[in-house]
């Protein structure tokens, strides 16, 4: 532990005074384990990512395989199986609406395709409209087109202007509407970014996917192309396998990643339309190539664990287990929505959202360091977006563990930790 302290900086964390951080030896299931043995069960499928379950010996062992063939390959001129399987299983997933895969390394890199192919197909200098409160990654345009957080705040005179509106959240709906015609009404509007149904960083928080469906056909009758960042909503998070199949509008672009590869290695995908494609043909090849790429593209070992976990995510039990978490989640929801303690309680599919009520909420507020060791000392590995507490369980967790969990939520709302 103390060779950590000297050498690693790690990710969102003030390393000034902070907890030293837990060292995790092994995984197994939904479960965590330290060097010392103790298991941590992971209700946040660490950070979103992992689907089914840690060390999942079925994706292992694909990896393993594919490690011992091809481990890696150049993606400019040349391809590999991996990469055109899982390029045909994604768009078949999504009835081949979308026509062509773009490889990437993570969520943030899936989003700056998604950004600089959307920028580049509309050829003039529009703006980029989202909502407020949405998170898109911590690289430039993600951040940008984020809008302005505690997130991003050290950058903001470095990131480029965003038309920020509310989004479409219970009650807001309308104002939602008018801002939005509002902003299109400028005529400077030439790219909509969103998150589809749920607001992960931002806070869990849920929308209204008619009134998004609504503003997605609005955007196309005017020519604006629309992003879907599925990068947390994606395979089965929000119940069905993406967020975007309960939207009555196809977004033009769709960005995946997280839970891509079933947790085990990074790997974005930004999924276009054909028009978006096309609009990058030229016999002209300084015109309008896309230049972008990243050394390790559809690398072959994440390209198979994808495969595998895609292999996993599409049996019939992983539906079956998706729905146990959501009728879980909405049964915890119905006895305690209306405690004093909170201020919302939300179930999107298998995530779980609860806000805490507390004066001044922030993301550094210090009811969340409490909630972390609170949850520690009961073996659950949670970790709440300031004063709001989500459960994203790994799809194998038991009906036996969620009740544990919730027993220790119910603790910290009846003696107000
Ligand atoms: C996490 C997240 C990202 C960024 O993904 P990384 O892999 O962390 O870069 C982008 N969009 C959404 C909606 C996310 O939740």
């Amino acid at each position: 532990m103390e060779r950590n302290l000297g050498l690693v900086w790690h990710p969102f964390t003030q390393a000034l005074g902070a907890p030293p951080p837990l060292p995790i030896v092994r995984g197994e299931g939904a479960y965590l384990y330290s060097a010392t043995g103790e298991p941590y069960l992971d209700a946040i499928s660490s950070w979103w990512v992992n689907l089914h379950g840690h060390a999942h010996p079925y994706i292992a062992e694909k990896i393993a395989a594919q490690a011992r063939t091809l481990e890696h390959v150049i993606f400019a001129g040349y391809t590999h199986p991996q990469a055109i399987l899982l390029a045909e299983r994604l768009l078949a997933l999504f009835s081949s609406q979308y026509s062509h895969v773009f490889y990437s390394d993570n969520g943030s890199t899936a989003v700056e395709v998604a950004l600089k192919m959307a920028l580049q197909a509309q050829g003039n200098e529009k703006k980029l409209l989202s909502f407020q409160g949405s998170y898109f990654g911590d690289t430039f345009g993600a951040m940008a087109a984020s809008g302005r957080s505690h997130y991003n705040r050290p950058f903001w005179p470095y990131l480029f202007p965003v038309h920020s509106i509310v989004p479409p959240t219970p009650a807001r709906e309308e104002e939602s509407w008018r801002a939005f015609e509002t902003a299109l009404s400028t005529g400077e509007i030439g790219i909509f970014i969103f998150e589809p149904i749920i607001q992960g960083s931002g806070g869990m928080r849920p929308h209204c996917g008619k009134w998004l469906s609504k503003m997605i056909q609005k955007c196309q009758e005017s020519g604006i192309i629309t992003i879907a960042d599925e990068v947390l909503t994606g395979f089965g998070r929000t119940g069905p396998l993406f967020a975007s199949n309960t939207l009555t509008a196809l977004p033009d672009i769709i960005c995946l990643a997280k839970g891509l590869t079933g947790g085990f290695l990074p790997l974005g995908a930004t999924l276009t339309r054909r028009f978006i494609f096309e609009s990058f043909l030229s016999p002209d090849p300084t015109r309008s190539t896309f230049l972008h790429g990243h050394s390790y593209t559809a690398n072959p070992l994440a390209c198979a664990a994808a495969n595998a976990s895609l292999d996993l995510l599409l049996q019939p039990s992983c539906e079956k287990a998706r729905q146990m978490i959501e009728s879980e989640h909405l049964q915890f929801q119905k006895q305690w929505r209306f405690s004093p303690q909170l201020t919302r309680c939300d179930v999107v599919g298998t995530i779980l959202a609860l806000e805490y009520r507390i004066e001044h909420p922030s993301y550094h507020h210090p009811l969340k360091q409490r909630l972390i060791e609170f949850f520690h000392s009961k073996g659950i590995l949670l970790r709440p977006i300031g004063n709001v507490l989500y459960l994203i369980p790994p799809y194998c967790i038991t009906s036996d563990e969620l009740k544990k969990i919730y027993a220790a939520i119910i603790t910290t709302l009846e003696e107000r930790i």
